[in-house]
C-alpha cells in the first residue's frame, strides 16, 4: 500500500515501527505490570500488513483471538539518524489513527516461549492506517483523545497525555537505532480496553483533529468461500 503525505508525495512505507506497553493502564490489563518499560519496547510489522480506511481486517485461520489495539500513528516526513528530542517533531509529516491488530493467542504463545511477536502482529491486514492529518493541524500531540467503537459501542477511549514515552522521545529513540525515512510509520502503543474483533464487526476510530478510520472485519475462510 502507498500513502499520500501532506506534501502530496506518494510513498510506500518502508518500516512500520511499533511500540508496546506505552500506556500504564494497558500494561496493567495485560497483567504485565512488573514489566513497565525503561526504554520503548519496539517491534516491527511488515508493510504488507497495511490497509487503508474502508478496508477489511482479515481474521487468519491460525488464530481464534484477534484483538484491536487503537493507536496514534506518527508519519515520518524528513528522515534522519540520531534525531534529538528537541528536533524530533520537525521530522514528523503528520498523524493518523491506526490499529495494531494482534493475534492475542499467538502472542501469548510467543511470550511463553520467549519468542518474537512477528507472526502475532504481522499478518496481512494487521496494520490499518487512516488518512494522514498534517502536523501543523495538530496543536499538541500529547493532548489528543482517541476512541474506538466496535459496532457503535465504545471499546477504547484514551488520551495521548498518558503515554509513558511521548512522540518526541519515540522519534529520537527509534532514530538512534534505525535510520528513519520519509513515509516510515510509528504505531505509538495502545491505551487500555483492547479486546476481540469478530467476523462481521464494524470498527470506527476517531481522534481529536484526526480523520476517522473505518474498517470491516471478516474471517479468512468466509472470504475465501464468498470469492469462490
Ligand atoms: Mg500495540
Amino acid at each position: 500500500m502507498t500513502i499520500t503525505l501532506p506534501s502530496g508525495k506518494t510513498v510506500r512505507p518502508g518500516k512500520l515501527l511499533c511500540i508496546g506497553r506505552n500506556y500504564v493502564a494497558h500494561v496493567r490489563e495485560m497483567g504485565d505490570v512488573s514489566d513497565l518499560p525503561t526504554e520503548p519496547l519496539t517491534f516491527l510489522k511488515p508493510s504488507t500488513a497495511l490497509i487503508p480506511s474502508g478496508g477489511t481486517v482479515i481474521l487468519p485461520r491460525q488464530s481464534n483471538d484477534v484483538h484491536h489495539e487503537l493507536e496514534l500513528v506518527v508519519v515520518i516526513g524528513e528522515g534522519g539518524k540520531h534525531i534529538s528530542e528537541e528536533d524530533a517533531l520537525n521530522h514528523v509529516a503528520g498523524y493518523a489513527l491506526g490499529i495494531d491488530v494482534t493475534a492475542r493467542d499467538l502472542q501469548a504463545q510467543s511470550k511463553a516461549a520467549k519468542g518474537p511477536w512477528s507472526i502475532a502482529k504481522g499478518f496481512d491486514t494487521f496494520a490499518p492506517l487512516g488518512p494522514i492529518t498534517p502536523r501543523e493541524k495538530v496543536d499538541d500531540t500529547q493532548a489528543l483523545t482517541i476512541e474506538l467503537k466496535v459496532n457503535a459501542e465504545t471499546r477504547q477511549f484514551g488520551s495521548t497525555a498518558n503515554m509513558i514515552f511521548p512522540v518526541a522521545k519515540l522519534v529520537s529513540f527509534l532514530s538512534s537505532v534505525f535510520t528513519l525515512e520519509e513515509g516510515d510509520l510509528i504505531y505509538t502503543g495502545t491505551p487500555e480496553g483492547v479486546g476481540p474483533v469478530r467476523d462481521g464487526d464494524v470498527l470506527e476510530a476517531t481522534g481529536t483533529g484526526l480523520q476517522p478510520l473505518l474498517l470491516n472485519v471478516a474471517a479468512e475462510s468466509q472470504l475465501a468461500i464468498s470469492q469462490a
